[in-house]
């Protein structure tokens, strides 16, 4: 991990009481290390309701990182993010891209469910938006694509609608951002699935 890196883990990290575990590791920062971290979590109300912690997971080394909001139902009972009908058809707008689910590497803001599935409270989002900071920060991959507003509007510090925001390229942290709409989405509005396709096409390009 060269130095930058590290060190934009290390602010990451800075205030979740866990920055010294992750970096006093013998082989230096590691999502395993930081994911044992996350699996213990009781920072905020949703640990009380939550039947597992949901990670994420996929390449370490991903080119790509696809960001949700939250587990659903499914999710917090597998443990997995992105199952059931939406992670499906996740999975065939990731093909699209010409690779697989286990190149990338897909997680959310939110490691715990909220109850009935309800959008993310600011508070919990506060508690738990540095784990996934040290996540992008460990893998550092060569994009990001978020899923939804939820994800786009926390890593960009704004509250924009999805509409606005889909499909235009940005970049967090110096890494390119292009923001699509959730799988969930796409499930109700069938329409809006050309221009998910099209935001593929554009990610290709940052696949090695
Ligand atoms: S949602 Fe995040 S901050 Fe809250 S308990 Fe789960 S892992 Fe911890």
């Amino acid at each position: 991990m060269n130095i930058i890196r590290a060190k934009a883990l290390m602010i990451a990290l800075k205030n979740m009481g866990v920055e010294q575990y992750i970096g006093a590791q013998k082989d230096g920062p590691t999502l395993e290390g930081l994911k044992r971290v996350v699996m213990a979590c009781m920072r905020c109300p949703l640990a009380q309701t939550r039947k597992t912690v949901v990670f994420g997971e996929g390449n370490a080394n991903a080119d790509i990182v696809f960001i949700g909001e939250a587990p659903g139902e499914e999710e917090d009972n597998q443990g997995r993010p992105f199952v059931g009908r939406a992670g499906k058809l996740l999975d065939q707008l990731i093909e699209r891209i010409g690779v697989k689910r286990n190149d990338v590497f897909i997680c959310n803001v939110l490691k715990c469910r909220p109850p009935g599935n309800r959008d993310p409270e600011p508070d919990e989002i506060a508690c738990c938006k540095d784990y996934l900071l040290a996540q992008l920060a460990i893998i550092r991959p060569r994009a990001i694509c978020t899923l939804g507003r939820h994800a786009y509007n926390t890593l960009l510090g704004v509250d924009a609608a999805i509409t606005r925001i889909r499909g235009k390229m940005t970049t967090f942290q110096g890494i390119p951002l292009l923001p699509t709409y959730h799988p969930s989405y796409l499930l109700r509005s069938q329409g809006k699935i050309k221009e998910a396709r099209e935001d593929m096409e554009t990610l290709r390009q940052f696949v090695k």
